[in-house]
């Protein structure tokens, strides 16, 4: 089980009437009651870190290597890197949103709020307006605070931080200021996975919920489809997933099955086997552990650039989609998203 005894203890010791541990769905589970569950950063809060980590953040945009880009520019003097983002944070959006897994939508909605810009640009982006155009308005850190409290009086079940990496420090200065406001949802950080595992360690703590892509398994397709090319993406994204895995382990629920805390991964299956999803359901069974959430996505489309190339230049095929989830079987991954299974219900019919 992947939960530390001493969080075990600080459960039962809040209520044993509201825990229980199940002894369905996978070994380890936790159900809480989420009414008594305390998020991450309010624990680093009271240990007087939180601060001391928010300083450490900020001093990496004087020369930005937060992600491996390690562009090394001065973001707090202007300066702009691959990813183009300035000092302060651009949102495009922000609102409940009910497309998320089901763990992280419940009743309320997952509260979402789109970052514009990002580290990695994929040419087959589904969201390249906000991603690689940076369509959205600059807020300050307390911005970003009042809309956490806005989605969490609208109540959402968490705070979706969409495409995080390069606006990391904004984000925990943000979740900071609203927690002194009545922020006490788990923070989800749904990143697209090109992360420096040392930078992940800072968010030890503070993210109670990992939601990353691991896009690709090879370095040559990543260097292929990613602007300016990403050799070292798959590298990179393993050993962050590994580092992220280490401080939430598996998810754990509360009473209605909504996310509180572990990590969630999501793989999208492209064309001809691009995105190597044998070699992806291999590694997560064998590296992290068969009962890892995840999400095997069928939404592959032909977005933005990928009409310039051949091999992803058109959409997956039903076959394509059953043989990933069949081998997401055979390696004995037991905690398939219920979406995934469905999609590959509806493939098996047309294969
Ligand atoms: S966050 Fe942006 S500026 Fe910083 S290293 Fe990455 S791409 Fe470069």
């Amino acid at each position: 089980m992947d939960m530390s005894r001493r969080y075990f203890m600080k459960l039962l010791g809040a209520g044993v009437s509201a825990y229980w541990v199940t002894g369905c769905a996978w070994a380890g589970e936790l159900q809480a009651n989420s009414d008594d569950w305390t998020p991450a950063y309010e624990n680093l809060e009271k240990e007087g870190k939180f601060a001391e980590r928010i300083d450490q953040a900020y001093a990496l945009l004087e020369k930005c290597e937060i992600c491996p880009r390690r562009c090394g520019v001065n973001r707090r003097k202007g300066e702009r890197g691959f990813c183009r983002a300035p000092e302060q944070a651009v949102v495009h959006s922000h609102s409940p949103h009910f497309g998320e897994e089901t763990p992280l939508v419940g009743r309320g909605g997952s509260g979402t709020i789109f970052f514009s810009n990002c580290n990695l640009r994929c040419v087959f982006c589904q969201n390249w307006p906000i991603a690689h155009e940076g369509r959205g308005r600059q807020v300050s850190d307390s911005e970003v605070a009042d809309m956490m409290l806005r989605l969490q009086r609208r109540g959402c079940h968490n705070i979706n931080v969409v495409t995080p990496t390069h606006v990391m420090p904004n984000i925990l200065a943000a979740i900071r200021i609203a927690h002194k406001k009545g922020l006490r949802l788990p923070v989800c950080y749904n990143t697209g996975g090109y992360e420096n595992p040392d930078i992940i360690k800072l968010l030890d703590g503070i993210v109670d919920i990992y939601l990353p892509d691991l896009k690709f398994m090879d370095g040559e397709e990543a260097d292929r489809y990613i602007v300016r090319g990403a050799k070292d993406y798959p590298e990179k994204a393993q050993a962050s997933i590994k580092e992220m895995f280490r401080q939430v382990g598996n998810v754990q629920t509360d009473g209605r099955g909504r996310a509180l805390r572990g990590l969630m991964i999501r793989h999208l299956v492209m064309p001809n086997r691009v995105a190597g999803t044998k070699e992806f359901v291999t590694w997560v069974a064998t590296t992290l552990s068969k009962q890892t959430y995840v999400n095997i996505m069928s939404q592959y489309r032909v977005e933005h650039q990928a009409f310039n190339y051949e091999k992803i230049a058109r959409a997956i095929t039903p076959a394509e989609f059953v043989e990933a989830i069949e081998w997401a079987k055979e390696a004995g991954l037991e905690n398939l998203d219920e979406r995934s299974l469905s999609q590959y219900r509806v493939h098996r019919r047309r294969a």
